[in-house]
């Protein structure tokens, strides 16, 4: 029996995916071994590979003069690559800081020259994605990095910046989750166990003009240069991961694209936040109603007694990882593209159910 999967990362994963996977394990198509035996150099991963490239720009509609790499290190490596690469002397690098990884992504770029914060929302505990910013003040900085969905506290940008400087994403926890104009962005970025896969790769889509702009004297494996003149084979790849990713990337084909995929997920949040709106206060969303997101949905109980009794009486029922981040307390349903429909019903129905008998 298959757990109502709720973690935050690493998370569900499609079960045909993991179907699918299993089937081809010991022998991949024909080859006599499985996709982990192969040779990164032989023509057989090198499909595999392609097609992981090939499938992202498709669904995401990625232009041809973007760049798509996968990388290792997570998301928390291109904390680092990316000033390493982009924040040159005498330039700043700005900041929207809207939650936990936005801070540690300033932390890193500390280390490579000046940043400033052009907006945040900590002191309202991160409860929103902050709206008090003029876009005239990044004038001449190197870069705008945003964090796009706030894993932790749940909250999501609606409504990208028109960033006047090259403007960064980290979508580890929303890439897929609903369209996006790419252009927008001269850079996206995305550790892959949410929505993307298993841990292990990390995606990167750059624009071929932005990148050509990075720094030269950068180590050569923490160079973006290196990876894309190598289409990412400049080392070992994360064969194995890069798999996963473009079955996962299949799948989203086949549920109808990123635009099918976001109706679903629209639907899939709301059966959990009606549960919230209507539970009389008995449930508190953390998220402002302009913030709230589509894949971590983050709420309250009236006390820490009915929070673990909550937990208990969800873990008994097979709904796994709603315990809420240790720095926000409360609940969390993260809700990626990969967790099912049924699932977010049965939780929204359980929510009810046990709204009615503690209340
Ligand atoms: N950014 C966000 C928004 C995240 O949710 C996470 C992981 N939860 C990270 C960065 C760090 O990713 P990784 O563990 O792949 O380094």
């Amino acid at each position: 029996m298959r757990a109502y999967n709720f973690n935050a990362g690493p998370a569900a994963i499609p079960l045909p995916v993991l179907e699918r996977a299993q089937k081809e394990l010991v022998n991949f198509q024909n080859t006599g071994m499985s996709v982990m035996e192969l040779s990164h150099r032989s023509k057989d991963y090198e499909e595999v590979h392609n097609r992981a490239n090939s499938l992202l720009r498709e669904l995401l509609g990625i232009p041809d003069n973007y760049e798509v790499l996968f990388l290792q290190g997570g998301a928390s490596l291109q904390f680092s690559m990316i000033p390493m690469n982009f924040l040159k002397e005498g330039q700043t690098a700005h900041f929207i800081m809207s939650g936990a990884w936005s801070d540690k992504a300033l932390k890193e770029a500390k280390f490579f020259g000046e940043t400033r914060i052009l907006a945040s929302s900590k002191e309202d505990n991160y409860t929103h994605i902050p709206t008090d910013y003029s876009l005239d003040e990044v004038k001449d900085g190197a870069y705008l990095h945003i964090t796009s969905n706030n894993t932790i506290f749940g909250t999501q940008w609606q409504n990208y910046p028109d960033s006047p400087i090259p403007l960064i994403a980290d979508m580890s926890s929303d890439i897929l989750c609903k369209e996006i104009d790419v252009e927008k962005f001269s850079m996206i970025y995305a550790g892959a166990q949410k929505n993307l896969g298993p841990s292990g790769v990390t995606v990167v889509i750059v624009k071929k003009e932005f990148l050509e702009s990075a720094k030269e004297d950068v180590p050569t494996i923490l160079n973006y240069r290196t990876h894309a003149k190598n289409n990412s084979l400049f080392n070992t790849p994360p064969t194995f991961a890069i798999y996963m990713l473009s079955l996962v990337l299949e799948w989203v084909k086949e549920q109808g694209g990123v635009k099918n995929i976001q109706k679903i997920n629209e639907e899939k949040a709301g059966y959990i936040y009606s549960a919230i709106d209507n539970s009389e206060g008995f449930y508190k969303a953390h998220a402002t109603d302009d913030s709230r997101s589509l894949m971590n949905i983050t709420f309250t109980l009236p006390s820490e007694e009915l929070t673990k009794k909550f937990l208990q009486e969800a873990k008994e029922r097979q709904f796994i990882g709603l315990a809420g981040h240790r720095s926000v307390g409360g609940c969390r349903a993260s809700t990626y593209n990969a967790v099912p429909k049924e699932a977010c019903a049965a939780l929204a129905e359980f929510m009810t159910e046990f709204k009615n008998q503690n209340s």
